[in-house]
């Protein structure tokens, strides 16, 4: 008899402790799942035996269909609203958790497939995913783990083989992905909607023992969940806004309880800054643009609140005080997060009074002047001595009156700290390479067509963000102006 395939230390508490929150399911025959991309130092994180790397069995447990030592493969049940309307019944439709692992630092993390074929919860789609979105979600993942955001990542992407019918016939594909857990916005309110406030709070209790444990023991665990949950919200968008990052379907079902960034679909991040920016063609109202997503963070945490609400007391008008007292302390956090995320950016350990008409009037000026917000804050490293050739007032290539004066106004305010440990943070804060729509695009359809190059090459770089590489100045760039409108898509 052939020996069990154990690849990792399975530990699945989310199935051991939480029975409603999940059907046992297995993922769909493919024939002929191979790795593409493996992220084997996140692997090797993740406590995997690598002498298994090589081993063909893999691909098919990443596929969902070997069993592997301890693996209770699972699809997660949930509900969200999307773009503000209610679904009661979303689910992993295409999604699968195999089961979760203890990584090296101690955390416990979750391994999770997409596109693993049909479930209970498909409703009319085909439960599979494609190529170029799952090497995208793979990208962008990755990009936002080196730029210091809390993200689920990518451990494998798999071709599995088959056409899949979407815009056209696409190479079917599977992304294996880790996260701090699964457990959703859209989690609680499946069990609240439903008037099933025992799964409610034991999915409270559940998630403050994984993801806050220093709170577990509170005297109001809805409480505390909700608090810590607004809180790690709040620092998430303010990392994404200071970025440019657009995540496209803020739904409460893309709204982790742990605080990180979870499934990239039609996301990308800003060049030209304007807060407007939609790239999602889904996104006909500008639901989801860059400078509505703290309002929307908001909104979604008071669906969070509701789904909790008689859980904060018995009495529901001191429910919902306590509720609207966490969405009042979101605003603040949001905007303290948001101004130490600046702050750094422009050089600047502490904030004082003023610094936000500061920090405004830049990103006012940033629109006015067309500029690139990457570029231009790069820029800002050669721009602390007036007159230097490569600072921001090169990229303006116009009149730059407002722009000195500004410049005039920040240097003030940096006076008294010393000018390499300025220089040093404006380096560290600001990032050379992000995935460039134009660079994304390009290298998705090499990757399409089998060539993986451009792919890898885009990764290395931006796995590396804050590192100017040489011979890799382009990748630092706008893009070119006949590239023109560009659109995300949703059909991961
Ligand atoms: P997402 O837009 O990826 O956050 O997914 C929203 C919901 O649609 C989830 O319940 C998914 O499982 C489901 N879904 C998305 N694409 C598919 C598909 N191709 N087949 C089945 N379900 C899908
Ligand atoms: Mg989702």
């Amino acid at each position: 008899m052939t020996q069990e395939f154990a690849p990792f230390s399975f530990d699945n508490s989310f199935v051991r402790e939480l029975p409603e929150c999940y059907e046992r399911w297995q993922g769909a025959r493919v024939p002929d799942p191979a790795l593409v991309c493996f992220n084997l130092q996140l692997a090797e994180s993740l406590g995997m035996d690598l002498t298994l790397a090589p081993d063909p069995r893999l691909p098919a447990f990443f596929a969902g269909m070997l069993p592997a030592q301890g693996s209770e493969p699972v699809a997660l049940i949930y509900a969200g609203h999307q773009f503000g309307g209610f679904s009661p019944r979303l689910g992993d439709g295409r999604a699968l958790l195999l089961g979760e692992v203890i990584d090296n630092q101690g955390q416990r993390k979750d391994i999770h497939l997409k596109g693993s074929g049909r479930t209970n919860f498909s409703r009319g789609g085909d439960g599979k995913a494609v190529l170029g979105p799952v090497l995208r979600e793979y990208l962008m993942g990755e990009a936002m783990y080196a730029l210091g955001i809390p993200t689920t990542r990518a451990l494998a992407a798999m071709r599995t083989g088959e056409n899949v019918h979407r815009d056209g016939i696409k190479p079917g594909a599977i992304l294996v992905r880790v996260a701090a857990s699964h457990i959703r916005v859209g989690t609680f309110e499946y069990f609240a909607a439903r008037g099933e406030f025992e799964v409610v709070e034991q999915l409270v209790a559940y998630s403050l023992r994984r993801h806050y444990p220093q709170r577990q023991h509170d005297p109001l665990p809805a409480m505390s969940l909700l608090e810590e949950v607004s809180k790690a919200q709040a620092k998430l968008v303010a990392q994404w806004m200071g970025v440019g990052f657009i995540h496209g379907v803020m739904n409460t079902d893309n709204v982790t309880i742990s605080g990180e960034t979870i499934d990239y679909g039609p996301c990308a991040f800003m060049d030209r800054y304007d807060a407007r920016t939609v790239f999602s063609s889904i996104d006909h109202q500008g639901r989801y643009a860059y400078g509505n997503q703290p309002g929307i963070a908001r909104w979604n945490l008071a669906r969070f609140a509701e789904a909790l609400l008689p859980l904060l007391s018995t009495n529901e008008a001191e429910a919902q005080a306590r509720a609207h007292g966490v969405l009042d302390a979101f605003a603040e956090d949001y905007t303290q997060a948001w101004l130490e995320v600046f702050a750094a950016k422009f050089g600047l350990v502490d904030t004082q009074d003023g610094d936000l008409d500061l920090f405004m009037d830049f990103l006012k000026l940033l629109g006015e002047l067309n500029l690139d917000f990457t570029q231009a804050f790069r820029a800002l490293s050669k721009s602390l001595i007036p007159g230097d050739d490569h600072g921001i007032v090169s990229l303006s290539g116009q009149d730059s009156a407002s722009l000195e004066s500004w410049l005039e106004r920040w240097r003030l305010r940096l006076a008294g700290s010393s000018p390499d440990k300025v220089q040093q943070r404006l380096l560290a804060n600001n990032p050379v390479y992000i995935p460039r729509n134009h660079l994304l695009q390009a290298a998705l359809d090499a990757a399409e067509s089998g060539d993986m190059m451009p792919f890898e090459q885009l990764l290395k770089l931006v796995s590396h963000p804050f590192t100017e590489q040489e011979g890799f100045q382009s990748f630092a760039l706008p893009a070119p102006d006949d590239f023109g409108s560009f659109q995300t898509f949703c059909g991961t």
